[in-house]
């Protein structure tokens, strides 16, 4: 065989306020990928860093060519900061991972290989034993429960966006132009060759955690209502149930008119009163649902990008 070039790996790396965790992130991803016989390149994405992210950002690119930064104009969360990465990067395979440490590089060698052996995607699933508070893993267990049951897609509980990646797969998951964006679940929808590799999450390098309440919530409402129509269909079968109850309470209110016992027809303000609230508060819950559809369908019509790069890297 000719002299053929050695296949190409981009690390997509999504980075928000992570000054002081970045520099020895850069330095272990490094040690890791150094040994492999790959051409391996950095990918960073500044998700709208406010502290000296920025800075340090600027030192690694500088010291290590292999490095390219990509800063967002504000932030626009974690999903959009791995679609920017996934949408510059043109190596033959991809990597993401956290840039905090708790995605360990080190397994980095063995998701290659898997690819290397013909898999498409090589999902990292954290191992249950994970040092996550009791909240988080209650949180996420449910939330997981709660979306395979409603939604035709299975997305692997504890499924992280740490994954490698063929460019195939990665080219069938940047077809998807999607405005909410739940990876976890497009990912699994694309299809392909799928390993599953478990991981054991460490303990953060330093910092805290990114990812606020609110933003767990908003990721947890884009993978329902962007996965299913569930909720719609609530509303469809308490709309049945309700009818037919209807329909027998009419034909039991006609047998006292039929049998000519009208006086015994009790007055039951209280039973109305019980079923007008039940009702009234499931259209509004239903209606809520409807609202949010409308909502997502809106943003998606108005085909805004996903996010914005602030200046184009210069390229050396
Ligand atoms: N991140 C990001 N934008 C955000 C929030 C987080 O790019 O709006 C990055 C963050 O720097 C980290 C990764 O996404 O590399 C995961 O975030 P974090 O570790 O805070 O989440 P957790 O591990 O606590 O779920
Ligand atoms: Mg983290």
């Amino acid at each position: 065989m000719s002299p053929r070039r050695k296949p190409t790996v981009d690390l997509i790396i999504p980075v928000y306020n992570e000054a002081g965790v970045i520099t020895q992130m850069h330095a272990r991803f490094r040690a890791v990928v150094d040994a492999l016989p790959y051409s391996v390149s950095f990918i960073y994405v500044d998700d709208g860093s406010s502290d000296a992210t920025e800075a340090e950002l600027n030192q690694i690119a500088s010291a290590d060519k292999r490095a390219r930064i990509i800063p967002l104009s504000r932030n626009f969360g974690h999903q959009a900061a791995l679609t920017a990465g996934l949408d510059a990067s043109t190596a033959d395979m991809i990597v993401s991972l956290d840039a905090d440490g708790q995605h360990p590089p080190e397994m980095i060698p063995q998701m290659l290989d898997l690819i290397a052996q013909g898999y498409d995607i090589v999902q990292g699933q954290r191992a249950e034993d994970a040092e996550l508070g009791r909240f988080k893993k209650w949180t996420s267990s449910l939330f997981y429960r709660v979306l395979n049951f409603i939604s035709g897609t299975r997305v692997l509980p504890g499924a992280a966006d740490f994954r490698a990646m063929s460019r195939r797969a990665a080219d069938a998951l940047k077809a998807m132009p999607e405005y909410h964006r739940f990876l976890r679940g497009m990912v699994s929808w694309i299809g392909f060759k799928t390993a599953i590799l478990p991981y054991h999450q460490q303990e953060r390098s330093a910092g805290v955690s990114k990812y606020s309440f609110g933003k767990m919530f908003r990721l947890a409402m884009d993978a329902i209502f962007s996965f299913s129509l569930a909720p719609l269909y609530i509303g469809l079968s308490f709309g049945g149930i309700f009818f037919f109850l209807a329909l027998a309470e009419m034909l039991y209110a006609l047998s006292f008119w039929l049998t000519g016992k009208t006086d015994q027809l009790a007055p039951g303000w209280s039973s109305l009163m019980f079923m007008l609230l039940i009702i009234g508060g499931l259209v509004m819950i239903l209606l809520g649902f409807i609202g949010v559809y409308v909502g997502y369908i809106f943003q998606e019509v108005k085909r805004r990008p996903v996010y914005i790069i602030k200046e184009t890297p210069n390229h050396d």
